[in-house]
């Protein structure tokens, strides 16, 4: 349409897949809050660098100095994406999972953690060993900063404190109060590190302007491929505390003692969590990422996203069976990331339905974030199932949802044949068995 920017060039556009009715149609790929498809601009400067590539930091050849100077450089770009302070450490990892495990073993001795109990597993279950307080699901923004201003007051301790929190839900999709619960943080003097998974691939991250001391996301979510994640701000808990994984390149000085056994003298910076050969052509895709969007324009890019999410909630609005899943209204601010039940359907069957006949790939189940589903749900705790199992029995309330997710890669088409399939499956009801991933046969 005139005046909307156009979708980015992305892998996969031209995939086909068969449908169960016959014929072959393009995968519609609707599932980009577990994995986004890499940008084409992403893959071309990957295979543009990958004949060069060397070992990285000590290799001496040309090549070597090459993969180091753009491993380095990296590291830039991202700290610029992020607009971080100047003494801000960017430290690469695996993923958003690895980058939250890596903080929960650098927290400091007796530092309490403060988490929603709406998190995705990944920020809610690394702090193992830490005194952790779960705060309950707020039903507005408010209502967050407030519940995290009265646990952080209600403290008993001057211990270190650390909160973490989403910027974006990976089940709503709802935007979250980032600033104020900053700002409630710090006038309590504890931390706070934003899980960025799914904020930073829809909207620009300012480290400096939301006042946060980490942020950590995944380049995968971020149309890089899978095996590279960033945490980056603040370098004191991180300098203070042991190497998360022990091994070369984190090591500055290792000697035999006259006892026999080996002292070790560990980097202070990035690289002092950085053991072993790192990821360098994800670290390097995930750094075209960075660039690729902001060339792109957050303008161009969230102005092209409202436009889809804009086509989703008009198109679902008018269909009673469907309920959309929100914490904060159905009517706030989010990306393009929605959950929601169809009345008279089991979530998976209904999922399986869309690839099935109209080759639309969406995620069913509990998302990894089992508390927070149950919540929207109204479910009994005690009796849900696990992540993707298809518990309710038909005409039962269901037990867990459907999540179709979208992002600068999206064409109309795709959120179009989403909706029309919505509503010609929800009008036309379950026709035929569909077999659940487990391969048992349901009728
Ligand atoms: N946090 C959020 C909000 C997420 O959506 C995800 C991924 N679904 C993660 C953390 C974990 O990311 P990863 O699997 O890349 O470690």
């Amino acid at each position: 349409p005139a005046g909307v920017p156009a979708p980015l060039p992305v892998l996969g556009r031209d995939v086909t897949v068969p449908l169960v009715t016959g014929g072959e149609v393009t995968y519609a790929a609707l599932d980009y809050a577990a994995s986004a498809p890499a940008l084409q601009r992403v893959w071309d400067d990957v295979a543009a660098y990958a004949p060069y590539y060397g070992s990285v930091h000590r290799g001496a050849g040309y090549l070597s100095q090459l993969s180091t100077d753009l491993f380095e450089n990296a590291r830039l770009t991202v700290a610029e994406f992020l607009d971080c302070r100047a003494e801000d450490q960017v430290v690469f990892t695996r993923s958003t999972t690895d980058s939250l495990n890596l903080l929960a073993a650098a927290l400091p001795a007796g530092c309490e953690v403060f988490v929603f109990e709406t998190e995705h597993h990944a920020a809610l279950l690394p702090w193992r060993g830490a005194r952790v307080t779960f705060l309950d699901a707020p039903r507005t923004p408010y209502e967050a900063v407030d519940t995290l201003e009265r646990a952080l007051a209600a403290r008993d301790t001057d211990a270190p404190a650390l909160v973490c929190v989403t910027g974006a839900s990976n089940v709503t999709g709802e935007l979250w109060p980032v600033r104020g619960l900053a700002a409630a943080a710090h006038a309590h003097g504890a931390r706070i590190v934003l899980d960025a998974a799914q904020l930073a691939p829809h909207h620009p991250v300012s480290v400096q302007d939301l006042d946060v001391d980490w942020v950590a996301f995944s380049g995968h979510k971020l149309y890089a491929p899978f095996g590279s994640g960033v945490l980056a701000g603040r370098a004191d808990w991180l300098t203070a505390a042991e190497p998360y994984l022990a091994g070369g390149g984190a090591s500055r000085r290792v000697a035999r003692r006259a006892d026999g056994g080996v002292d070790v003298e560990w980097h202070e910076g990035a690289a002092r969590h950085e053991a072993g050969s790192p990821n360098v052509i994800g670290v390097h895709a995930l750094a075209s990422a960075c660039k690729a969007l902001t060339e792109a324009g957050w303008d161009t890019l969230v102005t092209r996203e409202n436009h889809l999410i804009d086509r989703v909630r008009a198109g679902l609005a008018d269909v009673p069976e469907v309920r959309v899943l929100s914490l904060f209204g159905e009517d706030a601010p989010r990306v393009g990331v929605l959950s929601f039940v169809v009345e008279g359907w089991n979530s998976s069957h209904f999922a399986a339905a869309l690839s099935a006949e109209y080759g639309i790939g969406v995620r069913d189940g509990l998302f990894c974030a089992h508390p927070l589903v149950r919540t929207l749900l109204g479910g009994d705790p005690e009796s849900q199932g696990e992540c993707g199992a298809p518990e309710a029995a038909p005409g039962e309330k269901s037990l867990n949802a459907i999540r179709v997710s979208f992002g600068a890669g999206t064409p109309d088409e795709h959120v179009d044949r989403f909706v029309r399939a919505v509503r010609e499956l929800v009008s036309e009801g379950a026709k035929w068995e569909y077999r659940t991933r487990d391969g048992r046969c349901v009728p």
